[in-house]
């Protein structure tokens, strides 16, 4: 798969969260639930060392529940905080103020060791494009926050968010940009679209997901479609642009049409809630 990254981008991206997180006390980090690690930059441990730490598996709506759990295990096992949240819907969110006391627990005590009362604990938001920062933002901060810091017509400084609990969010997100060492991460992003769609080959893209979800969902497609989940991937595709009525001048069928139905019902959730990759599994102690 060619995905063309743009370095000058990255290098941007890099040097303005390096400035900012040295402003902040924690780093909420959004993962998308479906794929937790590679919608993940592990840069981001390097760039956030010595802060705390919260990982929200955000999307948490669209992702099997029951692989939610084990991922949220597997992040606090590495000594993450974790929530699961629906930025959009806010489900998970209300958790999210106490977790964050919990997490900035060591600031907290040593801001009262050193006789500092009320400092705020600083906050930003970090995740690669479209992992969800600007819905979890506005969700998070709600309605009745005001934004603190510069007054409009004064361009340097920062934005802050005040939330209640004390807690100040940089109103800008770190970005973070995707990594692909393992060549699969590419294809899973692409699944939930995270990767923009017309640099794909999305009907190609289209029978990867077939075959996934037939190994690992199988029934999805059979509920949703009314088609057999027999025969080769490509079979499959042409059955459900037969019954969508995929058709193309002349009654030739359109498989790039199909191809969109599948991805839009897919990644709107329309198929079930499907978690695209798993955590490690443990090695069992002898
Ligand atoms: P950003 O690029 O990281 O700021 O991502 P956005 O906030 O723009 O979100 C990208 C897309 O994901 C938008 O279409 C959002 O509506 C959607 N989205 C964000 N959070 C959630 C969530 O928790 N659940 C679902 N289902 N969709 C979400």
């Amino acid at each position: 798969m060619n995905i063309n990254w743009y370095p000058g981008h990255m290098t941007k991206a890099k040097r303005q969260m390096q400035e900012d997180i040295r402003l902040i006390d924690l780093i909420i980090e959004l993962v998308d639930a479906r794929v937790p690690l590679s919608s993940r930059n592990p840069d981001i441990d390097q760039l956030g060392m010595n802060k705390a730490r919260l990982i929200l598996l955000n999307k948490a709506d669209l992702a099997d529940d029951r692989q939610n759990e084990r991922w949220k295990e597997y992040f606090q096992e590495k000594g993450f905080h974790v929530v699961k949240v629906d930025s959009r819907n806010g489900a998970g969110i209300k958790a999210i103020q106490a977790v964050i006391q919990e997490a900035c627990k060591e600031k907290i005590e040593r801001d009262r060791r050193r006789g500092i009362k009320n400092r705020p604990i600083r906050a930003m938001v970090a995740g690669i494009p479209n992992v969800g920062k600007s819905t979890f933002i506005n969700t998070f901060a709600g309605k009745a926050c005001a934004k603190t810091g510069n007054k409009p017509g004064v361009t340097k400084g920062k934005q802050w968010i005040r939330l209640n609990k004390g807690v100040e969010l940089l109103d800008t997100p770190g970005i973070l940009w995707p990594k692909f060492e393992d060549p699969d991460t590419g294809k899973k992003l692409a699944f939930v679209g995270s990767i923009k769609d017309d640099i794909l080959n999305m009907e190609e893209l289209s029978l990867e997901l077939i075959g996934f979800l037939r190994e690992y969902y199988p029934g999805v497609i059979h509920k949703r479609y009314d088609v057999q989940e027999e025969g080769r991937d490509v079979e499959i595709l042409e059955a459900i642009a037969k019954v969508r009525g995929c058709l193309k001048k002349g009654e030739e069928l359109d498989y790039g049409k199909a191809s969109g139905i599948l991805f839009d019902d897919f990644r709107s959730g329309k198929l079930g809630r499907i978690t695209v990759e798993w955590p490690p599994v443990k090695e069992e102690k002898a």
